[in-house]
Order: structure tokens, then sequence, then C-alpha cells
């Protein structure tokens, strides 16, 4: 069938670094493919994309809810708070996903070829990848939030703590 295949078109395929942020300017963000590149390993990015996507509906909905929208556009705020959420709820499993990608996928190419007798033992020890899309994107959500709540409650602790050391001491 090779011999007989008169030509072939191949088609990239890369698996890239995890990136730091996933926002830009607090008002753009990356989401599936274009925000985590995992070179088609365990045939997962369609269910990623769609988690990326639900996770994103959830902060949207959270802080702008639908009601809101007769009220025009959503704040400057109100965007950056929306983005931070759904990065929280998200990035911590792909980079995890990345870096399984990156040990057992990316770190074999070029390795030796295997025998196979050690080809049989890595498919009957391979990971069982079922974690990578039944991430339970709600129960990150939840955690994100708790996550943002205690970083804007330490901010306003430490803004109010500077205001009272920049206060003049009162005479008693
Ligand atoms: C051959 C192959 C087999 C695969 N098999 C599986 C599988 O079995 N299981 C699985 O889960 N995943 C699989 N995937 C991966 C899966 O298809 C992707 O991970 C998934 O589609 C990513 O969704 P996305 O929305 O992030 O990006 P995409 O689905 O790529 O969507 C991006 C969209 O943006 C559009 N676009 C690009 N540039 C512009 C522009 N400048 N302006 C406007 N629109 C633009 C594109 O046309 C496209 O419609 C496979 C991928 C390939 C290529």
């Amino acid at each position: 069938m090779l011999e007989a295949t008169p030509s072939t078109r191949l088609f990239p395929n890369f698996a890239g670094d995890a990136l730091k942020t996933w926002v830009f300017h607090n008002r753009v963000t990356l989401v599936g493919d274009a925000a985590h590149t995992h070179g088609g390993a365990f045939a997962a990015g369609g269910s990623l994309a769609i988690d990326d996507a639900y996770a994103l509906s959830l902060a949207l909905n959270h802080v702008w809810p639908a009601w809101k929208a007769q009220d025009g556009k959503p704040s400057s705020q109100d965007l950056a708070t929306i983005l931070s959420i759904y990065e929280k709820t998200r990035q911590p499993h792909i980079n995890r996903v990345l870096s399984v990608v990156k040990q057992q996928v990316v770190g074999r190419r070029g390795a030796e070829e295997e025998t196979d007798a050690e080809l049989v033992a890595r498919i009957v020890n391979r990971m069982d990848p079922s974690w990578i899309s039944e991430h339970d994107v709600e129960g990150s959500f939840v955690a994100a939030l708790t996550e943002r709540e205690e970083e804007v409650a330490l901010t306003n602790a430490k803004v109010v703590e500077r205001k009272i050391k920049q206060m003049p001491q009162a005479n008693l």
C-alpha cells in the first residue's frame, strides 16, 4: 500500500511547553489548542478545549450573569476577574497534562528503538489517561473562586494596614 501511494502530505504535530499565562492585558485570553498544544497525545485535545470553554462560561456567568447584559458591556475590572478565574480553574490541570506529555510522549522521541517485549511492557503498564478528560471543572472553578477571594481579602487587608501606618498618630 505504501509503495502504491503516489504522494503524501505531512502535517506538523507540535507539543509545546506550558505558557506562563493565557491572559493578555486582562482582556484577551487563549482557549483550547491555542492555550496548550499537546501534540495530539491521548486524543484529548477536543475534551480539553470543551472543558476550557465550559470553565470560561462558568467564570463569565459568575461575574457577569445574563441579567447584567442588559446594562451594556462588562467593565474592565469584570473582564480581568472573569479571565483570572478562568485561568485559575484550568491552568493547573493543563500544566499537569503537558508535563505528562513531555515526559511520556515528547521525551521518548528519538529514543532507541524498543524491542517487542519492551513495547508490550510499556503498553501494559501505561498510565490510565481518563483523568485528563475527566477533569472536575466545576470543583476547580469553586476552588479558583475561593483562591481569588482569599487573594482579594489579603490585598485589601494590606491596603488597610498601609493606610493605618500612614495616618498621623493620634495625640492621646
Ligand atoms: C488529525 C487529528 C485528529 C484528532 N483526533 C482527536 C481525537 O480523536 N480526540 C480529540 O479529543 N482530539 C483530537 N484532535 C484534536 C482536536 O481536534 C483539537 O484539540 C480541537 O479541535 C481543538 O479545538 P480548538 O477549538 O482549540 O481549535 P480548533 O478546533 O482548531 O478551532 C480553531 C478554529 O479557529 C479558526 N481560525 C483559525 N485562525 C483564524 C482566524 N485568523 N480568524 C478566524 N478563525 C480562525 C479555525 O479555522 C478553526 O475553525 C485531533 C486533531 C487532528 C488534527
